[in-house]
């Protein structure tokens, strides 16, 4: 079994993308424009919701619950899925999935695919798989449509296309839809986007979507969306073909009331997503006459292994921990390197793919915590962080620089004699470095630290050396 994550496995580490994504202000001025938008919808939605608190713990139990019986409603729902005229496919890792789906698509001499967003086929590289084939894959999202157009990379969950702004894809449009001229404004483009798609929808025979939710007791799919392009994707072609991790499956139709109140405000601030679409096998005459589920595995099952980082799985996918994190509005989503960005993305890629590939991804993150604050199935991202560090370190050790300064403060630490030496060591050495009470400027490798804050100066005197001053005046 082979796990990959998108090109995760080839991507620079975490520091050195960020690096180049900082100096990029038109970047940094896209992503921090477009999630602070997301950001007041979602609070303005979040806050009139007066029972928030019980849905999130309602969506987290569920969640919780489904995770210790996968495998059981896994296959109540491959039962009832079949039992409704669909086909299960079981695939291990991408490559697999990818190999069904071209199965599949070669057996009815498809030579397109429209495609409704989806972040798994994203996941198992399926457009290349496709093409690789001699089938046109066709995204008609708005967002992966940029993306595709523009030979680009996904940046957020939500909205792949968040970095870029309105007139970038404006000279895109013009550029690659032949247009002699196209307007500005957000109704322009999309009406351009919606001419351009309206006739491959028509020819298509073959639709591709993945699901938010796979209902166990019914063996139906749902997606959400708000354009509309995902109901006609799943509706007009004679085919249809969904990709769907393991961990998307909730019990039943019932549980479905808790997450669409949930994911709709956390990701796009919505009382509701415009469109959700919810489908069971085939019915004679109406929709698709063919219906294939690919269950993907690829690196799943090893995460529900690992009780502290588990709760991974319980994700919807909402995008709310991308637009609070602080260090993701600074360095937008493709310093992660993967097609996972921001908070998830630094736990999931690595724990999908294995630590070898993303080891500085669980690094990424201040541990602030705002993201545990704002997920809607309060997935503790922060600790699981640690428990990732921890693994890194274990596994590969920590850093020169580090192991160095530990093994150093450990001395210093050992005894009280040996920390009066070192602070006042310290204390000389600082002198030509204090100004007004603070170090604002170190020399060298130790200059990355003031470079961006200032230090506090070690006083004059230890809490030892002032207590015990104190003590000797009041016995006199
Ligand atoms: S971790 Fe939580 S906040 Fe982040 S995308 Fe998943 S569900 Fe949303």
């Amino acid at each position: 079994m082979s796990v990959k994550v998108g090109q995760a496995a080839a991507a620079p580490a975490f520091d050195k993308a960020a690096r180049s994504a900082l100096g990029n202000t038109q970047l940094r001025h896209n992503v921090r424009n477009a999630t602070d938008v997301i950001r007041a919808r979602r609070a303005h939605a979040v806050a009139e919701t007066l029972d928030w608190q019980q849905l999130r713990d309602s969506a987290r139990a569920i969640k919780d619950h489904v995770l210790r019986h996968l495998a059981g409603y896994l296959e109540q729902f491959e039962t009832a899925c079949a039992a409704a005229g669909g086909k299960v496919h079981w695939a291990r890792d991408a490559d697999e999935a990818n190999g069904i789906i071209v199965d599949i698509v070669r057996s009815h001499n498809a030579r397109e695919v429209i495609k409704v967003k989806t972040m798994t086929s994203d996941e198992t590289a399926l457009n290349a798989a496709l093409e690789a084939a001699g089938i046109t894959p066709i995204e008609t999202d708005l967002a992966d449509l940029i993306i595709q157009l523009g030979a680009d990379k996904p940046s957020h969950i939500v909205v792949p296309a968040l970095h870029r702004n309105k007139s970038e894809i404006r000279r895109l449009f013009m550029e690659k839809m032949h247009l002699q001229d196209l307007g500005e404004r957000a109704e322009d483009l999309t009406a351009a986007a919606r001419r351009y798609l309206r006739e491959r929808f028509l020819r298509a025979s073959v639709g591709f979507s993945g699901a938010n939710f796979a209902i166990a007791e019914s063996g139906s799919l749902c997606v959400v969306e708000s354009e509309g392009n995902g109901r006609m994707c799943v509706t007009l072609p004679k085919v249809l073909i969904s990709l769907v991790g393991v961990e998307k499956i909730v019990p039943t139709f019932g549980d479905l009331e808790v997450f669409l109140q949930l994911l709709a405000r956390s990701a796009t601030g919505e009382r509701m997503n415009p469109y959700n679409s919810i489908w069971t096998g085939v019915t004679p005459g109406d929709g698709p006459q063919e219906f294939h589920v690919v269950l993907l595995d690829n690196g799943r099952t090893g995460v529900l292994a690992d009780a502290e980082s588990r709760a991974t799985l319980a994700c919807i996918r909402c995008g709310a921990c991308l637009n609070i994190c602080p260090v993701y509005r600074q360095t937008g989503g493709h310093a992660y390197g993967s097609i996972y960005a921001g908070p998830i993305g630094a736990i999931l890629t690595p724990q999908l793919q294995g630590m070898k590939h993303s080891r500085s991804l669980p690094y990424a993150s201040t541990l602030c915590g705002a993201c545990l604050d704002v997920c809607p199935v309060k997935i503790d991202i922060p600790s699981i962080l640690l428990h990732l560090r921890h693994k890194v370190v274990k596994a590969h050790g920590a850093p020169l620089s580090e192991r160095l300064a530990m093994k150093a403060a450990a001395r210093a630490f050992s005894k009280g004699k040996k920390l009066e030496s070192a602070q006042k060591l310290v204390r000389i050495a600082q002198k030509p470095y204090v100004h007004d009470g603070v170090i604002s400027r170190l020399p060298g490798m130790l200059g990355s630290w003031t470079r961006f804050r200032d230090l506090p100066q070690v006083p004059a005197e230890s809490f030892r050396q002032w207590w015990a001053k104190r003590q000797s005046k009041e016995t006199l």
